[in-house]
């Protein structure tokens, strides 16, 4: 069954899954992944289903996707902004393509704030992951004191713009409003804060690359997104989808906000 391509803005539902389970545990989890959503009919032409493992699981994953066929899509946590060479504990764009992944994590928030990871470093891997066919999810977010100081978009949207810099149009990009206040925290955003931050990163997307670009691109909101709020974000008009940290690793939990088009809200 092949993965739904993200061209008409179909909704995405992505699991980080950070620095948690083994390579073992992964493939555990995503044969359990697949045969809940199997079991629910859950159509995958509609809601397309990706998760992001630690690298040493990629491998595995791979394998089991491959071999039964799941309709499941992988990535990096994260990519180098090198394509090979003396960097050592770096991976390669090319090595994440060597094993089929699709997509790859850029500029999480914990990625920015433990590694130091600067806006520019952000977009040097937005450029890497292009060169190796990778599509990259570009996660963007202000902090508790941006927010206060400087308002809800101006952060986000200007990391965008940075991280835009070496992208041409036809390139695809996801990208993930994750407000750093909200992850892990328990306190999700609202719904219409989401759409609003949501609406201005569509707005820069359209002033870089065009307004059918703009249009194409998936919006996710990240930030303590759970089952019982999953609906409610994907209700607005510029959030496609979402990027799940803590509750992708709940095999339920995850199963039921990729089926959130059945929820009774
Ligand atoms: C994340 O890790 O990107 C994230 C949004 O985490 P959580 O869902 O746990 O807030």
């Amino acid at each position: 069954m092949a993965v739904a391509s993200g061209s008409a803005r179909t909704p995405f539902i992505a699991g980080n899954w950070k620095m948690n389970l083994d390579h073992l545990q992964s493939i555990a989890f995503v044969q359990k992944l697949a045969w809940t959503l199997k079991d629910a009919h859950h159509d995958f032409s509609s809601v397309e289903v990706a998760v992001f493992p630690p690298f040493t699981d990629l491998r595995s994953v791979q394998t089991l996707v491959g071999s039964d066929e799941l309709p499941i899509a992988y990535g990096g946590q994260d990519l180098s902004a090198h394509d090979s060479g003396a960097y050592t504990g770096e991976i390669s764009g090319a090595f994440l393509a060597a094993l089929d992944a699709r997509y790859v994590i850029i500029g999480h928030s914990e990625r920015r704030q433990y590694h130091g990871e600067s806006d520019e470093q952000v977009a040097a891997k937005v450029a890497a992951a292009h060169r190796h066919g990778l599509v990259p999810v570009i996660c963007v977010g202000e902090t508790a004191e941006d927010l206060e100081r400087h308002g809800p978009s101006a952060v986000p949207v200007s990391q965008l713009r940075t991280a835009l810099e070496g992208v041409v149009r036809g390139q695809e990009v996801v990208v993930a409003y994750e407000p750093v206040w909200a992850i892990g925290s328990g306190q999700a955003a609202t719904s219409e804060q989401a759409q609003q931050v949501a609406a201005a990163l569509r707005a820069t997307l359209a002033e870089v690359l065009g307004a059918e670009a703009a249009e194409a691109t998936r919006i996710l909101y990240g930030g303590s997104v759970k089952a019982a709020n999953i609906a409610g974000f994907l209700r607005e008009k510029d959030v496609d989808g979402a990027l799940v940290g803590g509750a992708s690793l709940q095999l339920e939990e995850f199963a039921s906000i990729v089926r959130y088009q059945k929820h009774v809200i």
